[in-house]
């Protein structure tokens, strides 16, 4: 733990700043029960995760690659946002002179779930099938759960989960409205991700060469910590209902309204 003067630094860096950034990994959900990739172990049924989440299994076996989404769909649909998702949502709604941006690599819906409205997904959604045809969408909650893989509702053909796949590169225009955004703001915040994974190693390294405050939250030093200005050794949840806290009449930070 750094102790509350970093936390109070961060706190005033978001309360003053214009434009706030925030990009978001798996481990803003762990406190939620949704396993990292490090975390819940790197196999199912024996097999590699990279593997199962891959655009090579994709053509291979689309049916096993359904089961593997399924089973995390089933996982990830007992787990409610937690106080950090919250947090963030809140101070996207109470931002009425800044702007803050969410940009996150989770596909777990959680921060929608929470509110979020600026949100930028850059992984995808795992409630959502797209047409390997068509390229049409659909949501699977509404479509039948027997039906594996869904037929596309638009020309017939198969579909897929709508989630950016190992050997797979991410949407452009999702990548480079994050790139702008992260050129653009003055404090970028990188909540539990462990950075090695692209654009999470690119975004936060954009905010700081065009001089933004950088603030890392992950409960691990990662390959940015060495960039960021401030590292907060503590838990997403710990920290950033404190970050996000507006301050009282008192003058005391209060995170009330989260
Ligand atoms: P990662 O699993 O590689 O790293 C998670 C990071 O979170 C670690 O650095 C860990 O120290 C940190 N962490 C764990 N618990 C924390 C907490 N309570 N508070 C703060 N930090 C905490 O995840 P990644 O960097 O997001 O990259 C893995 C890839 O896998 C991403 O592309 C992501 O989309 C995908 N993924 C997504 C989910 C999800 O949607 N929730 C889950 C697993 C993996
Ligand atoms: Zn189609």
């Amino acid at each position: 733990m750094n102790g509350t003067s970093d936390l109070d630094i961060a706190n005033e860096a978001v309360r003053t700043g214009s434009r706030i950034l925030v990009l978001t990994g798996a481990g803003i959900s762990a406190e939620s029960g949704v396993p990292t990739f490090r975390g819940g172990g790197d196999t199912w049924r024996g097999m590699p995760f990279q593997e199962l989440s891959s655009a090579r299994m994709v053509n291979e076996d689309l049916p096993l690659v359904w089961e593997w989404f399924d089973y995390r769909r089933s996982v990830i649909s007992h787990c409610e946002p937690n106080a950090a998702h919250l947090a963030v949502a809140a101070g996207q709604k109470e931002g009425q002179f800044r702007e803050v941006t969410l940009v996150t690599q989770n596909i777990d819906g959680l921060h929608r779930a929470a509110g979020s409205t600026e949100l930028i997904e850059l992984h995808g959604h795992i409630d959502t099938a797209r047409c390997l045809a068509c390229g049409n969408f659909a949501s699977l909650l509404t479509l039948p759960n027997d039906e594996r893989p869904p037929v596309c509702a638009a020309c017939g053909d198969s579909m897929r989960p709508h989630v950016v796949l190992f050997g797979e590169g991410l949407e452009e225009e999702d990548l480079l409205n994050a790139y702008e955004k992260a050129a653009a703001c003055d404090v970028c915040i990188i909540v539990g991700t462990s950075a090695v994974v692209h654009p999470a190693n690119v975004i936060p390294q954009i905010a700081k060469r065009e001089g933004a405050f950088l603030i890392e939250i992950n409960l691990e030093e990662t390959e940015l910590t060495s960039s960021a200005d401030l590292s907060l050794r503590n838990t997403a949840c710990e920290v950033l209902p404190e970050i996000f806290a507006v301050p009282s009449a008192s003058g005391e930070a209060t995170n009330e309204s989260v």
